[in-house]
Parts: structure tokens; C-alpha cells; sequence
């Protein structure tokens, strides 16, 4: 046996802990013996279809425990889960469907336009869905004992916010280490319990489940985020661990203002983007300990994290690379950049994936000496802490002065009028580009675009005040909620 393998996780962890809590799902708990139980039933189903190892199969499943058997059943099989986002239309799915070349459809009743979509454009696809096979033929399914660290586990699309998504190819061994990354920052401790209400079709909820596996501790699913059930939930079933975006955070703290969390709950992993003094300073009061994070589906979950200690002397930073992973930031001409000097931001680590499916170009491209070029760009401060800027495609040079979006947009939504906002840069003859806003003004409000410059001019420099706003119904956004600044340079055409 080479070095590169280990035992099926999903086995390993029945071996070793089978009587353990592994979930807590609508009133019900699960032991790792439950679990690998209903997976290895699974396997026995998908089998008896003709679902193999090596092949490529997409699912796309709700967040609920059958789905977690099902994604456990591949990987005792050893397929290659394309876990595709529920919030997709069926023209995107199909396309990552087709350029993933998988063999299988997975999916459930409740996506009926999407089942029915890729039937009439893909028939050779072969659909499975959950409800009508639930019952079907078990067949003793051939179970995969070791997987080598470097075998694909999942292909995840990244949201497609920069140019169409890519498949990034996520290995046992990335999320592995990924796992071992969080541990070492965090600590593992018998008691911990983790609150996943994040997206298992997304690297911040997939990469819980395999956490769970990993570390042995038990999960607490649910559908979706709802701020009330949450907090029951984490008081009920004494979760010290959860995983959110700040928009959940947000509604949590609204909640807990009268009565904070029990002591036990130690960390809140927050992600997607930084988040304001004013929520962290109501996080701390409510027994809430944030830990900022920055990351990617290519890095499989977060690689750069920030300790609540020092959440405050470091407002807006994302923190330090964990322990496996380094983070360097570099000019154009490719040379390190000094402290607080911005320029692109790099990673690299065993949990950094070795590429995107199928585009060998795009992959040389973007990874070079294990090092992948992220898109985004930031600062290191003279203490080494992270600050995530903006995307690089997004910056906007005016006059020579970098602009970055998401600082103006930042300012812009903070006016009382304003539901949303989205900044680009235009052409213009005098300064090569100056920013401009789209907004979206809220329902029964009104404000002039007089008013708008105005409230900018106290917070911003005058060459990152918006030359013109555009007044619109809704800002593109993509599955993920994020800006496509592109279709908004598309909109500045037509205005
Ligand atoms: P695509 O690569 O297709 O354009 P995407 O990059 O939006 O899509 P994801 O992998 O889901 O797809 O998102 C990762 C990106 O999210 C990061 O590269 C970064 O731009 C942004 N991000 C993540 N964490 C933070 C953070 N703490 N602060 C600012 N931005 C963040
Ligand atoms: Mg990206």
C-alpha cells in the first residue's frame, strides 16, 4: 500500500466510532453506524442502476439526511460527486452537467422543471430520482476500502461571478486537509457539536459533513437557515460550532440581544465577505464568537481565518492563513509586495485543489508551483493579517487611483434610500475610468441623485464618488447572491 491511501472515510469513521452521534435531523438522532448503514443501503441502489466508480455523477439534492446518504453512498462507491447548486436554472445545470461529461442525473421530486429540462435536452443522461428509487432493487454494491488522497472526491462549480463557473476538482486529500487546517485553529474538543444550515451543495456546508467524518463529532442539519429555529436548536442541542454568511449572523444577533447563548457555543465561522464594527461589536454582547474567514471553492472551505481576539484591532481582516496553507500577495510583474501594498492574492496548500475539470489551460494558468492565483486582491498588513480588497477583474483604475467596488458600494447601501447597489467602472475620456452606481431605491423611498453624491462626499475621496447613478429595478446577481458586474457593464451601454 502506497502512502497516498487511507481507509473510505465514511467506513473508517463507523470502524471507529459507530455508536457516536453523527446527526440531529427533525427531532431524530443518527449514530455513525445509522448513517454508514442508510449509505451502504444506498450504494446498494445506485449500484443495482449501473452507478459505478470512476464515473462522474451530478446530484442535485435538497439539504436534508437522505441527501447526505446519498453523497456518502457515492463515496463508498467511489464516484465523483458533481454537486450541483439548487439555486441554478436548469440551462446552467445542464451545462455543468454536460461539461463534467457525468454519466448519472441525480435529483428529487421537488426539482421538477430541472428533472424534466435535462430529459428533453440531455436524454442520454441517465435521471435517477430519489423518491421513485428509494424502494427499487438493491444490489450488493462493490465498496471502494481505500481511497488515495489524490482520487477526486467532489467537482464543485465555482459561482460564475467572474466568467462561466468551473469545475474544481476537490480531492480526498483537500478535504482532508482542510479539516485538519480548521482543527488546528480551532481545537477539537469531545463535547463539540456543529450547526450546519449552510448549503451542502456549497464548500461551506460539504465541508462540514466532512469534518464530521473526520473529527467524529455530531452535526445538527437543517433545511435552511431560519434565524428562531437556529437559536433553538444551538441551545437545545448545546452546538458550540456553526458555519454562516453575514446576512445569517445579522439575523441572529436581531434575536439575541434580550438573552445571549449559553457559554459552551465557542465560534461562529463567518464567511463570504467582512463584516461591519457594529455587527461584531452586537455579536460580542450576545455571546457570539465570530471568527472572520477567507476562502474558496478552490481551496475547499476557508484558508485564511481570524480569531475573535483579534476581531476588533483587526476590523475588516480576514486573518491568517491556517496552518497547512500559506497566502502571499504579489505584484503584476509577479514579485512580492511589501507590507499594506496591494496586488492580487495567492494561496497554496494540501487543501488547494490541483485544478478545474477538463481545462488543463485555465488550470496552468491560475496554479503555478502550487500557488493559485485567487482573482482577488488584498493587503497583508505589517503583522501579516489579510485584507481582501476586491476582485482584480473588478478594479477600477481612475486617474491612476484604484477604486475598488465593493468600498463604494459599501458606502452607497449604508444610504437610508438605497435596497441595493452595484458599482462599475465606465469609460471616460479625461480619467480612463471613473465609477458609477446602479442602485435600487426602496420601495416608497425617494432620493435625488444630488442627495446620493452628497452622502458620499462625507465618507468617500472625491475620484471614488460615482460620476452618475443609475437608477434600476434590481442589481444582477448570480446563485450565490453575488454581483455580476459584468451584465452590469453590459446595462451601462444601454443608459
Ligand atoms: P468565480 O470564480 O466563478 O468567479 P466565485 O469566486 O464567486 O466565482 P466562490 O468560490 O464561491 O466563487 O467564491 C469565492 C470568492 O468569494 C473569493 O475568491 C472572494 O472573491 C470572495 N470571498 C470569500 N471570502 C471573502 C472575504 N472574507 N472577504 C471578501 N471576499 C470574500
Ligand atoms: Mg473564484
Amino acid at each position: 500500500m502506497s502512502n497516498q491511501e487511507m481507509q473510505n472515510f465514511i467506513y473508517k469513521r463507523f470502524l471507529s466510532t459507530p455508536k457516536r452521534e453523527a446527526f440531529y435531523y427533525e427531532g431524530k438522532s443518527y449514530t455513525f453506524e445509522n448513517v454508514y448503514n442508510e449509505a451502504y443501503r444506498w450504494a446498494g441502489i445506485l449500484s443495482a442502476k449501473g452507478v459505478k466508480q470512476t464515473q462522474f455523477v451530478g446530484v442535485l439534492l435538497k439539504n436534508n439526511l437522505h441527501s447526505v446518504f446519498i453523497l456518502f453512498a457515492l463515496q463508498l462507491l467511489g464516484v465523483k460527486a458533481v454537486i450541483l447548486n439548487s439555486r441554478l436554472t436548469s440551462k446552467e445545470i445542464i451545462w455543468q452537467l454536460q461539461d463534467s461529461e457525468s454519466v448519472f442525473f441525480i435529483t428529487e421530486e421537488a426539482f421538477k422543471k430541472v428533472r424534466t429540462d435535462v430529459e428533453m435536452e440531455v436524454p442520454s443522461l441517465r435521471l435517477l430520482v430519489k423518491e421513485e428509487i428509494v424502494d427499487d432493487d438493491y444490489e450488493e454494491p462493490s465498496i471502494v476500502s481505500e481511497v488515495r488522497l489524490d482520487d477526486i472526491c467532489t467537482i464543485m462549480y465555482t459561482s460564475g461571478t467572474t466568467g462561466h463557473p468551473k469545475g474544481v476538482m476537490q480531492t480526498y486529500g483537500n478535504h482532508l486537509w482542510s479539516a485538519v487546517g480548521s482543527s488546528l485553529n480551532l481545537g477539537l474538543r469531545d463535547n463539540d457539536v456543529w450547526l450546519c444550515a449552510v448549503p451542502l451543495f456549497h464548500i461551506s456546508g460539504f465541508s462540514i459533513l466532512m469534518r464530521g467524518l473526520i473529527y467524529g463529532h455530531k452535526i445538527v442539519l437543517l433545511d435552511s437557515f431560519d434565524a428562531d429555529k437556529t437559536i433553538t436548536l444551538i441551545r437545545e442541542q448545546q452546538v458550540t460550532i456553526m458555519s454562516a454568511v453575514s446576512t445569517m449572523l445579522k439575523k441572529m444577533v436581531e434575536r439575541l440581544q434580550q438573552q445571549p447563548l449559553h457559554v459552551s457555543f465557542r465560534c461562529l465561522l463567518l464567511g463570504g465577505g467582512p463584516a461591519s464594527r457594529a455587527l461584531l461589536e452586537d455579536s460580542v454582547s450576545c455571546g457570539i464568537p465570530v471568527y472572520q474567514t477567507y476562502g474558496m471553492t478552490e481551496t475547499s472551505s476557508q484558508i485564511v481565518t481570524l480569531s475573535p481576539e483579534d476581531s476588533m484591532k483587526k476590523l475588516g481582516s480576514a486573518g491568517k492563513a491556517l496552518f497547512p496553507s500559506q497566502v502571499k500577495i504579489c505584484r503584476e510583474t509577479g514579485e512580492e509586495a511589501e507590507a499594506n501594498e496591494s496586488g492580487e492574492i495567492f494561496v497554496k496548500g494540501p487543501n488547494v485543489t490541483s485544478g478545474y475539470l477538463g481545462k488543463d489551460e485555465a488550470t496552468a494558468e491560475k496554479i503555478q508551483q502550487g500557488w493559485l492565483a485567487t482573482g482577488d486582491i488584498g493587503l497583508l498588513d505589517e503583522d501579516g493579517f489579510l485584507y481582501v480588497l476586491d476582485r482584480r477583474s473588478d478594479l477600477i483604475i481612475s486617474g491612476g487611483e484604484n477604486v475598488y467596488p465593493a468600498e463604494v458600494e459599501g458606502i452607497v447601501a449604508a444610504h437610508p434610500a438605497v435596497d441595493d447597489t452595484g458599482v462599475i467602472g465606465m469609460k471616460d475620456s479625461t480619467w480612463g475610468e471613473v465609477p458609477v452606481a446602479f442602485v435600487v431605491i426602496k420601495k416608497n423611498a425617494e432620493v435625488s441623485h444630488k442627495e446620493l453624491e452628497e452622502f458620499c462626499q462625507e465618507k468617500l475621496a472625491k475620484y471614488k464618488i460615482p460620476k452618475r447613478f443609475f437608477i434600476v429595478d434590481q442589481i444582477p446577481r448570480n446563485a450565490a447572491k453575488k454581483i455580476l458586474r459584468r451584465e452590469l457593464r453590459k446595462m451601462v451601454q444601454v443608459f
